[in-house]
């Protein structure tokens, strides 16, 4: 695997940062992950758009221009010997010594990159759905930012390890926020519904690839506030990520949602969204 660090690309295995990077001392950065198929990545201006946003929030001026970034990515992707890949994109505050929580005047930030195989979600997942656990989000209040600190996303995403589940659902105050590593969608009523964009959650490219294709297939849907008690009473439920696109998920709790299998609206939209994807693959 070719990867890129600080404006080289080189193996992965022969790249290294000081330890004194302020992303390993404070988990002081930002990422993103980017699908790409057959080579041509996914949404790449929305998630350039995000990172620049995460960088914005956390005070570091962004080190590269958007075509430069994209000239990054694109080189990072020519590099693997696979068509179907996940690209990671790390910027941190860098090193800096002493150790010191306030910011170093000027920083120089950590810029790196890999690219692994990206394996299409498993069919026997599609056709079955997956499971899910729930706990409560005591997560910090900028969910919005795309931060490399993810401990409380680490813990809440090994609980359902530990459970034998996909995901772990995550309520704040009675209230459905999104996943440790997704978005939740539910369908309720005959209506998808999903929490509005807000510092609780981070915005999802895959969620608003969805939000889009429900209006642009017609497909009713609330973006509202969504009660706890919606979720486990929900007809089905969703959950929305770059890596596992849309995946049904079947018991909550270990309790059925709806009939215990993906339901009819998940259908619909899993295949919309293959569609989407298969779209997007040429230029
Ligand atoms: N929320 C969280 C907390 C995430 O980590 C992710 C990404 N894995 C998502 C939502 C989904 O975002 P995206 O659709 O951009 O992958």
């Amino acid at each position: 695997l070719t990867a890129y660090l600080n404006g080289r690309y080189a193996p992965l295995g022969e790249l290294s940062v000081s330890v004194l990077d302020r992303g390993f001392l404070f988990g002081d950065g930002v990422y993103e992950v980017i699908p790409v198929y057959s080579r041509h990545p996914f949404r790449l201006e929305e998630h350039l758009k995000r990172l620049s946003g995460s960088l914005a929030a956390i005070g570091l001026a962004d080190p590269h221009t958007p075509a430069q970034w994209a000239g990054l990515v694109a080189g990072l992707i020519e590099r693997q010997p696979f068509d179907d890949q996940s690209v990671y994109l790390q910027v941190t505050r860098g090193p800096a010594y002493p150790r010191n929580q306030a910011f170093p005047e000027p920083p120089q930030p950590t810029v790196f990159a890999f690219a692994d195989p990206l394996p299409a979600p498993p069919a026997a997942l599609v056709e079955h759905g997956v499971a899910a656990i729930s706990q409560p989000d005591v997560r910090w209040g900028r969910c919005n930012v795309k931060a490399i600190s993810l401990l409380a996303n680490v813990l809440a995403r090994q609980a359902s390890v530990d459970a034998g589940a996909a995901e772990t659902i995550l309520f704040r105050d009675g209230l459905l926020t999104e996943g440790a590593a997704s978005n939740i969608f539910v369908v309720a009523g005959g209506r998808i519904v999903t929490p509005a964009p807000s510092t609780r959650m981070l915005t999802g490219i895959t969620y608003d690839v969805v939000i889009e294709l429900a209006r642009l297939h017609g497909l009713p849907l609330q973006i509202r506030e969504v009660h706890e008690d919606e979720v486990r009473g929900a007809d089905e439920i969703w959950l929305t990520s770059s890596s596992k696109e849309i995946l049904a998920i079947v018991t909550l709790d270990g309790t059925a949602v709806g009939n215990g299998v993906p339901g009819p609206i998940y259908r619909q939209m899993h295949h919309h969204y293959q569609q989407f994807k298969v779209g997007r693959m040429r230029p």
